[in-house]
């Protein structure tokens, strides 16, 4: 009766809950920032950073999931709207989104707007993900794009393009999931890749990660050759 979990509808909107996930190999402030960006303009009460256990499109990450995991935590460390969910670490098998994007709704209700947060890159490959296109039953994807039409790394196919023209911008206040917005955030040219190359030619990495982060990966050795 317009409410759920005891919540007035009016309110709900404010519990928006954002869901961003990637291999993190290791965390850096491009995700942190794309994370923040989309925090303020969706109105995000929490967004939660999930790190892949076996991504289904990229062969398992070197780095072993624990030490993701505990760069990512490091990571969120002081924003209290960030917080890292274990969910896809702990399951067996190729992590889904469709699949994580149920269990959270088992948890949170139908009610509770969630958003999909992707880079362009994820994006652009979002039909060969498994039951992509239930993914937009299950939430509402916000797509980081670069302001003013910068460089881009590709078109999104034509069944993409149908799609995004019937969802594009097309949510209620309220609505839990169904609809893509394209969100420009601030350019960030920074990379995993990059981040693991440079610390294997024992490189400086430093101001492209916190450095909690880069404490730990010292702290572990990771990413750099014997
Ligand atoms: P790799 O270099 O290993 O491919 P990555 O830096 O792209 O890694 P992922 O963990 O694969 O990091 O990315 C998770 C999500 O973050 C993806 O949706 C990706 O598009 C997005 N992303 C990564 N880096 C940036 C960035 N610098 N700016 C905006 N989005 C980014």
């Amino acid at each position: 009766m317009g409410r759920a979990g005891g919540w007035p509808r009016a309110r709900l909107a404010m519990h928006a809950v954002g869901v961003f996930g990637g291999t993190f190999d290791p965390i850096h402030f491009g995700h942190l920032r794309l994370a923040e960006e989309m925090a303020e303009a969706l109105g995000l009460a929490r967004v939660l950073f999930i790190p892949a256990g076996q991504p289904p499109h990229r062969g398992t990450p070197r780095t072993p999931a624990t030490h993701r995991l505990e760069m990512a935590r490091r990571a969120v460390q002081g924003n209290p709207r960030f917080t890292v969910d274990g969910r896809e670490v702990a399951a067996p098998g190729p992590s889904y989104t469709v699949d994580t994007l149920t269990s959270l709704r088992a948890e949170l209700g139908t009610e509770v707007p969630v958003w999909l947060l992707l880079g362009g890159d994820a994006f652009l490959s979002l039909p060969t993900w498994h039951e992509w296109r239930r993914l937009f039953e299950l939430a509402h994807l916000a797509v980081a794009t670069r302001p003013n039409g910068g460089a881009q790394t590709g078109e999104p196919s034509s069944e993409l393009q149908q799609e995004i023209a019937q969802r594009r911008n097309h949510e209620t206040r309220d609505a839990p999931a169904g609809s893509v917005r394209m969100q420009a955030m601030t350019p960030l040219g920074i990379s995993a890749t990059a981040i693991r190359t440079a610390l294997a030619r024992h490189e400086s990495a430093r101001y492209l990660l916190p450095d909690a982060v880069l404490d730990y990966i010292h702290e572990h050795r990771l990413y750099i050759q014997p």
